[in-house]
């Protein structure tokens, strides 16, 4: 399949454009305590109450390092096959703002801690390497709130000081589907890892959408504008999709594009400006006098690299070759590393290809019907497991199973329970069986003499009629057989 062209409506220029876009990802980095105080990061606090001296920008208070949150982000740089820089040095970015008391804010500019890698996309045209340039250290600011007083704003700083890592993506995506790929991914990765929770809703993971268009065949890129902090995938498609929109429209009609920062505006489903592009010197970048340059030990690296789990690149090239699925299938499972892990679980001594069927099927159907998680799953992957274990065997027929595992939704979840309880077990004794298809046969002696005299069709019917006496018990197989037998 060929790559599917950002789709504009700008009448008879279709396929004309190329969009590009570039990702500047905040990842809260997964720590109890912020990136240089005690002060814990727990969501959802009475403002106010997670601050710190250092966190609230008293003077004279000194930043100290927090270990656990370098090495998050070295295992994040790990995950992405990137290069871990051995020295790296934090910077202070200043600007002024009501929510960053500090008047600066830390991070890192020309020495980041982790430098180019690379996110691969299984996009449904085939592998799309996505590069990463860059994953830097920062603090978070806090939080201005300006919609609970119509005279006020107020502060909190909960989250001031909290660590992120801003993953920086190369100009390489190309459509907003490509960014919702490459979203999914990065957020995968690092919650197989365990360095971000990756909880859109909570604020752990949102992004600077940069947006340019060129016209095909160009080599030169055009004039991006950067869309702040947007908090959704959903959001993310829809600022590239207007965007993009945008600047053909500006374009087309000969104007240029300003090199500006814009913001989504979520109720009008648009971008609007917010001020023209800051440049790095404007930040007044220094390295800051407080915090030694971070050096690495090479062995802590070793360390850490040989302490990662599997990631999902892996887990699905495992998947394919040791349970034979297909790519398609394996995608599904190893996205999530919880479903992987409720996969791995059900498929002990039973039928993978049926379980992955029961999982991607049925299963996803009920937590899609709930809105809940596979982690929320009202069905176990051991009593799941069971089931299908009863299937294989001929315990009970495919028909059957699935009212069972309706059952196994509510009230009694082990599926051996329901079988026994309620006498559900598959007929599959042929002297019962035959009993039974005499008597249908019996009872529909017009159709025997059509069924004999050529209408083939009436097959089905009697099948039906078997299992409707059976009450949906009987061995389908053997009921074919037999009745073959006895219509002859
Ligand atoms: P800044 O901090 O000024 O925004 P960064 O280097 O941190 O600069 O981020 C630049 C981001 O913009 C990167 O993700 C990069 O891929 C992206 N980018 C750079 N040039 C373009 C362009 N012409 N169109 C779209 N995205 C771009
Ligand atoms: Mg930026």
């Amino acid at each position: 399949m060929t790559e599917k062209k950002f789709d504009y409506y700008i009448s008879g220029e279709k396929d004309k454009w190329e969009v590009i876009i570039g990702l500047e990802v905040h990842a809260q980095v997964l720590s109890q305590s912020k990136l240089f105080s005690s002060s814990s990061t727990k969501f959802g606090s009475e403002p106010n109450t997670q601050v710190s001296l250092v966190d609230s920008g008293f003077p004279g208070m000194l930043p100290v390092i927090n270990q656990f949150c370098v090495e998050q982000s070295i295992k994040t740089g790990l995950g992405l096959k990137a290069k871990i820089n051995l020295n790296s040095v934090f910077d202070r970015k200043n600007y002024f703002y009501a929510d960053l008391p500090q008047g600066y804010q830390i991070s890192q500019y020309k020495n980041p801690i982790v430098g180019e890698g690379e996110v691969i996309l299984d996009m449904p045209y085939g592998i799309k390497k996505i590069g990463i340039e860059r994953l830097h250290l920062e603090q978070d600011a806090g939080k201005s709130i300006h919609d609970m007083d119509p005279e006020n704003s107020f502060v909190d700083l909960n989250r001031s000081g909290v660590a992120l890592m801003e993953i920086v993506s190369k100009p390489d995506l190309r459509s907003p589907q490509e960014v919702n790929f490459y979203i999914k991914k990065l957020r995968s990765i690092m919650r197989y890892l365990g360095t971000c929770d990756g909880n859109m809703q909570e604020g752990s993971l949102r992004a600077d959408v940069n947006v340019s268009v060129r016209k095909i065949g160009d080599k030169k890129f055009g004039t991006r504008c950067e869309i702040k902090n947007v908090n959704s995938i959903k959001f993310m498609e829809m600022a590239i999709e207007y965007e993009a929109n945008r600047q053909v429209q500006l374009l087309e009609s000969g104007k240029i594009i300003d090199q500006e920062t814009r913001l989504f505006d979520t109720k009008k489903n648009s971008t609007r400006s917010m001020r023209s592009k800051e440049d790095a010197h404007d930040y007044r970048y220094f390295p800051d006098p407080d915090l030694l340059p971070l050096n690495l030990d090479k062995g802590l690296i070793d360390k850490l690299k040989k302490e990662l789990p599997e990631l999902p690149d892996q887990k699905k090239e495992r998947f394919i070759k040791e349970h034979n699925l297909s790519s398609y299938e394996a995608n599904i499972l190893v996205s999530e590393k919880e479903i992987s892990d409720y996969y791995e679980e059900v498929i002990k001594g039973c039928d993978k290809k049926l379980a992955t069927n029961w999982i991607t099927v049925e299963l996803f159907a009920v937590l899609n019907k709930y809105n809940i998680s596979i982690t929320q799953s009202p069905i176990s992957a051991k009593n799941l497991s069971s089931l299908i274990k009863m299937i294989t065997s001929g315990k009970i027929s495919g028909k059957i199973a699935k009212d069972v595992f309706e059952k196994m939704q509510s009230g009694d979840k082990d599926p051996k329970q329901i079988v026994e309880k309620e006498g559900l077990l598959q007929q599959s004794d042929p002297k019962e069986l035959e009993k039974i298809i005499v008597t249908v046969i019996s009872k529909n002696q017009d159709k025997v003499t059509q069924y004999k005299s050529g209408k083939e069709k009436l097959f089905g019917y009697f099948v039906g009629e078997v299992m409707k006496a059976s009450k949906g018990k009987a061995n389908p197989q053997l009921v074919n057989e037999i009745l073959k037998k006895k219509l002859h």
